[in-house]
């Protein structure tokens, strides 16, 4: 099929049954290849959503500057879409995040700006320092990820149409993590718009606040995490009202023992995040028994992260456990 342009390459993902998580539980699991986009990653979707409703409400216009702050994935969304459609972008990004990420930004042409790894409470955390940057540069939008609702508003009409008509109407359950919200409310709203019966479902990683925000209604982070992209610790605009029928906390280990397992057995290269969506697919999966058809997201590709979660030195220095056919050389 020929697209008409890049920004048309977003979206239209497919959808692979995943046989190794599928045959474990007995349901049959899908995953949404996000990692087709033109960026890699499901942020694609957001960052076209959030500049196309910008121009029509006139917040950016020719000559104009996108400035966001990101974990880095939005960053190359934007950055892609902004060369695609003529404005500059400006990444606020924490520096802990893969070089990967900061060496696709710098190819694309972004202009980089490295913080420390802050609280949100801290003035210098990305966001603000994003949104600070963004108030002093003329003709500059700030795109404002978390708590702007055109980022769950494109998964309500693209994601979630998607997974409904590639599913044929039979779908029982979805989940995935939260980092702005905007990937699990807008599936999760779409999805409960076409049938109230579909359960949608949170998984947290680690280090977040909202498992046991939606457990017993308080914020409270357990443990840490080193995946990246997801982990939130408030209730954002985008996530605001979605609605969640039961949670899940996933580790580290589980989520990176299936990304290998995934690799090894299923030739699919992908990111920690993926890998902890679908420990929470599995984890669904039991929940609601055998037989049952369930999607989740796999959100970046594998190969953004070779310096880390694929590199045998780096797993062996955070203490995580090194694939054994990797020992072997
Ligand atoms: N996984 C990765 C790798 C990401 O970069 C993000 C976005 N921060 C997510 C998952 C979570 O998506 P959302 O922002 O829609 O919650």
């Amino acid at each position: 099929m020929i697209r008409s342009d890049t920004l048309a390459l977003i979206g239209n993902t497919p959808l692979v049954r995943l046989a190794g998580p599928s045959a474990a539980t007995g349901c049959d699991i899908y995953g949404k290849c996000e990692f087709y986009n033109p960026g890699a990653s499901v942020k694609d979707r957001a960052a076209l959503g959030i500049i196309e409703d910008a121009e029509a409400r006139g917040l950016i216009g020719p000559g104009g500057t996108i400035v966001e702050g990101t974990a880095g994935n939005t960053g190359i969304g934007l950055a892609l879409v902004g060369n695609a459609k003529g404005y500059k972008t400006i990444i606020v990004m924490p520096e802990t995040q893969s070089r990967e990420k900061m060496d696709t930004l710098r190819a694309l042409g972004a202009e980089l700006v490295l913080v420390p790894a802050a609280p949100y409470a801290s003035p210098q955390h990305f966001v603000h320092t994003s949104r600070r940057i963004a108030e002093e540069t003329p003709g500059a939008f700030w795109a404002n990820q978390f708590d702007n609702v055109a980022n769950r508003h494109v998964h309500i009409r693209t994601t979630a149409e998607e997974i409904w008509e590639q599913m044929g109407g039979q779908i029982d359950g979805f989940t995935c993590a939260v980092g702005t919200g905007g990937t699990l409310a807008g599936v999760g709203m779409g999805l409960k718009a076409h049938d109230p019966s579909v359960t949608v479902a949170l998984t947290d990683p680690h280090g977040a606040a909202l498992f046991s925000f939606y457990e017993c209604g308080e914020l409270k982070a357990e443990g840490n995490s080193v995946a990246e992209g997801i982990g939130q610790g408030r209730i954002t605009a985008n996530l605001d009202g979605a609605p969640i029928d039961m949670q899940f906390r996933i580790s580290d280990a589980e989520g990176l023992a299936l990304v290998h397992e995934l690799l090894r057995d299923e030739g699919l290269c992908l990111g920690l995040s993926s890998g902890i969506n679908v420990a929470g697919a599995m984890a669904l999966a039991r929940r609601l028994g055998p037989g049952k058809r369930i999607v989740t997201i796999l959100c970046d590709t594998g190969f953004r992260y070779l310096s880390t979660l694929h590199n045998p030195e780096w797993l062996a220095a955070k203490g995580l456990a090194v694939p054994d056919w990797r020992q072997r050389g």
